[in-house]
């Protein structure tokens, strides 16, 4: 298609904006301004300021306190109204009208357990915590969001709800965030993850499934220990482990359909201590990941039966520990989808905006996909030197704060836009046939 001179907006030195020419009108309207508000020097630098700060003091697993009072106070100066305590930690403003219709937007506080390895002058300061999944740009994408469009309040066609939840790596925070709440009024929501190997100024996303199921498992295999030198007086649980590892490997390449995408994988196991002694029990754990419409549930049970009945064989007990709350399958709703791709073409030019393929990785914001359409898609972070991109969950991950202002923008067009309804049927149409 064609483009003129005035339809590109410089925003940063690497990469233009396209502002395609059927949309001169309001949308280009709103989508300029949204990106050059969130491209101002002030604003930039206080993206930045605020994603160090809260990449100093990750917290896991509803121990997010520091990180939600840091996001209290950055909404107050904002002068955006909230609520809180959702799940424990987490913090849900309204921007708008205070009326149907309502969108949400979603970004996850939570780090990791992890010794952080990147050397610079905002390095972790909470030994054995690490934001290696890039939540900090997450949280910092929606404040920039909650800046932008609370400068645009009076142009909303309704209202945006930002929903800052805890414990998305393993705790099922959006599961909380919904029983208490979160949802009330939400007729569509939107989030974003940080993809470190694609290059800033880029997005990848796809309609339907996304993000596997997953879930955890931990059994402790109980034997009878003793002397390594008289077995027969022991009932040894290394043997029947090692066989209850070997039979987790059948139930994805006999049991499961090949066409069908399943995962188990035994990622730790632990007993004994000594060369001469056969220990009393070992532990394992793992976990696993499938698109089965039923969330899990035949493989979960399947799972249990082989640990139960294998180690039974060899004569050892097995008590299996609930270990985390199991995610469901996150399938993006097609319309949303649309929506998503719509806004991202628009604001970055279609070459940028990628087909991506469905991820074995969980996601629990496959939660709120459940309830209401949902849509989800991946932000590049990547920097030019391919040296310092590392992937997510590494101790070494150093996203590319490059994208900060462009991450707010596209959230604040993802909602405003949707919130003029009329819009997305036609933005759908006339991009898709680009
Ligand atoms: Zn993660
Ligand atoms: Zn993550």
């Amino acid at each position: 298609m064609e483009s003129r001179e005035e339809d590109f907006l410089d925003i940063g030195q690497k990469w233009t904006v396209k502002l395609l020419p059927a949309f001169s009108s309001a949308a280009c309207g709103a989508f300029m301004e949204l990106l050059s508000s969130s491209q101002q020097e002030d604003t930039v630098a206080w993206l930045k300021s605020v994603r160090r700060k809260l990449h100093q003091i990750p917290e896991t697993c509803y121990e997010e306190f520091e990180t939600s009072q840091l996001i209290r106070d950055e909404l107050q100066k904002l002068g955006v109204p909230y609520k809180w305590p959702f799940a424990t930690t987490g913090v849900v403003t309204t921007i708008g009208s205070g009326k149907a219709p309502v969108v949400a937007l979603r970004a996850e506080m939570d780090g990791l357990p992890l010794d952080e390895l990147v050397d610079s002058d905002f390095k972790s300061m909470h030994p054995g915590r690490m934001h290696a999944c890039g939540h900090d740009m997450h949280v910092t994408m929606l404040l920039g969001a909650a800046k932008v469009l609370k400068e645009r309040e009076e142009k909303l066609q309704g209202t945006v709800k930002l929903l800052f939840q805890p414990a998305e790596e393993g705790g099922g925070g959006a599961r909380r965030m919904i029983e208490d709440g979160a949802l009330e009024n939400v007729e569509a929501i939107f989030g974003m993850h940080v993809m470190p190997l694609g290059p800033v100024g880029s997005i990848a996303t796809k309609s339907g499934a996304f993000c596997a199921a997953s879930g955890r498992f931990r059994a402790v295999i109980e034997g009878k220990g003793g002397h390594a030198a008289a077995p027969h007086l022991t009932v040894d649980p290394v043997v029947a482990t090692s066989m209850v590892v070997v039979g987790l490997q059948q139930l994805v390449s006999r049991e499961t359909n090949p066409l069908e995408s399943q995962v188990v994988s035994v990622t730790s196991v632990h007993g004994g201590k000594a060369f001469n002694i056969i220990p009393q029990h070992v532990t394992i754990q793992g976990t696993y990941r499938t698109f089965a419409r039923d969330g899990g549930e035949r493989l979960r049970r399947r799972i249990t039966e082989v640990i139960e009945n294998q180690a039974a064989v060899h004569g050892c007990n097995v008590t299996m520990e609930s270990v985390s709350v199991p995610y469901p399958a996150l399938f993006n709703d097609d319309k949303m989808y649309k929506h998503v791709k719509a806004m991202a073409r628009l604001m970055l030019g279609q070459e940028h905006v990628l087909d991506t393929d469905p991820s074995m990785a969980g996601e629990d914001f496959a939660f709120y996909a459940q309830k209401i359409p949902g849509a989800m898609l991946f932000i590049g972070v990547g920097h030019d030197d391919a040296s310092k991109n590392f992937m997510l969950h590494s101790p070494y991950f150093n996203p590319n704060e490059d994208v900060l202002p462009l991450g707010a923008a596209l959230h604040a067009a993802i909602a405003e836009v949707y919130l003029q309804s009329a819009y997305i049927g036609v933005l759908t149409e006339v991009l898709n046939a680009q």
